[in-house]
């Protein structure tokens, strides 16, 4: 199968994964590479293991202020030519005689805003995507619980609607971030959302030592509203505070700067060794700035092995691949043995 669309579709996919105690793993994108690198890592796993099917969901935000992917995913920054891009990309990625024919590609429209995002969410086709995410956390809570409602009742027959009980913050703000209630949850769950995100404990940043995702708390809420949870900004807590996942009832689980963040170490310190191959006589340049220090190749010559985009972004791809493995084996494999 190719890319999985359709409301009965995706919601079979996560029933499987739910017989397997799977909780969806669920990779931003904002570029073709990191599309790439996490099809390939589930191929990889699917081929290892023997699986003819493995799932996958892939998601990018649209004009959300923390980080617009669909803005992001075009030099022109229009979000409407960056989410047609994205989806044209995963559709050739993911046809059967491409090359990850063993993923089960799921395409979900991520942190869709009430407000910005009005044009996709009341006059776009959604049936090329699989699931989208109603977010409506900035109004009020009543307003929220109202807003979603209305737009599970408009378009919820067509396609996947994951809302948001409460807002998750960004990185590092003073702004106060109380943890959803089992109330407030119960109340979320009667504006007829297919999934629910709840703040668990996690932000959207990068990591932060304080943080701790609430497990109790899941199991709390998914006792009251059926496992329907999802669990955003996975890379800021430690990845084995995340192991137990399905058994609190979280379904899906996000996860994106960890990809970025982890991969882009790997680029620094291979230009700054080849720093004559990646950006010719400036090398030496740098060197002189105390930009760059002694084990620093600044007499090599310019190459293509490293002065180009592709060669860049597959040192990033290499990187991305493997995080997104890791995370693949810790909820496809140590996850489920858990569950078992
Ligand atoms: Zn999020």
């Amino acid at each position: 199968m190719s890319l999985i669309t359709g409301r009965d579709a995706v919601l079979a996919q996560y029933r499987a994964a739910a017989a397997h105690g799977w909780t969806l793993p669920c990779f931003g994108t904002e570029n073709l590479t990191t599309s790439e690198a996490c099809l390939a890592a589930a191929q990889e796993l699917a081929e290892q293991r023997g699986w003819e099917r493995i799932p996958l969901i892939l998601a990018l935000t649209i004009t959300y202020a923390h980080r617009p992917q669909a803005v992001l995913y075009s030099h022109s920054r229009r979000w409407d030519t960056g989410l047609r891009l994205a989806l044209a990309d995963i559709q050739v990625l993911t046809r059967p005689d491409g090359p990850y024919p063993r993923v089960d590609c799921m395409l979900h429209l991520d942190h869709a805003q009430h407000d910005s995002d009005r044009a996709l969410l009341e006059d776009w086709d959604l049936s090329p995507f699989s699931s989208v995410m109603y977010d409506a956390s900035t109004l009020p809570f009543a307003e929220n619980c109202a807003a979603t409602a209305r737009f599970v009742a408009r378009r919820g027959r067509e396609i996947v609607v994951e809302g948001a009980c409460d807002e998750i913050i960004d990185a590092g703000g003073s702004e106060d971030s109380p943890l959803s209630s089992v109330g407030q949850a119960e109340a979320f769950a009667r504006t007829g959302v297919d999934l629910m995100v709840a703040n668990l404990g996690t932000e959207h940043r990068a990591s932060a030592a304080t943080l701790r995702y609430h497990g109790d708390l899941a199991r709390a809420i998914s006792r009251v509203v059926g496992p329907r949870l999802v669990l955003h900004g996975a890379s800021s807590v430690a990845a084995e505070q995340v192991l137990g996942l399905f058994r609190d009832g979280v379904v899906k689980c996000n996860v994106w700067t960890a990809l970025e963040r982890d991969s882009s170490p790997a680029l620094l310190a291979e230009l700054a060794r080849h720093a004559g191959k990646a950006a010719g006589v400036s090398a030496k340049g740098l060197r002189e700035a105390g930009v760059l220090g002694p084990a620093s190749a600044v007499d090599e010559r310019a190459a293509l092995s490293h002065c180009t985009t592709a060669a860049r972004q597959h040192i990033i791809y290499d990187g991305m691949r493997a995080i997104a493995s890791r995370y693949l084996a810790q909820w496809y494999l140590a996850s489920a043995a858990q569950v078992a």
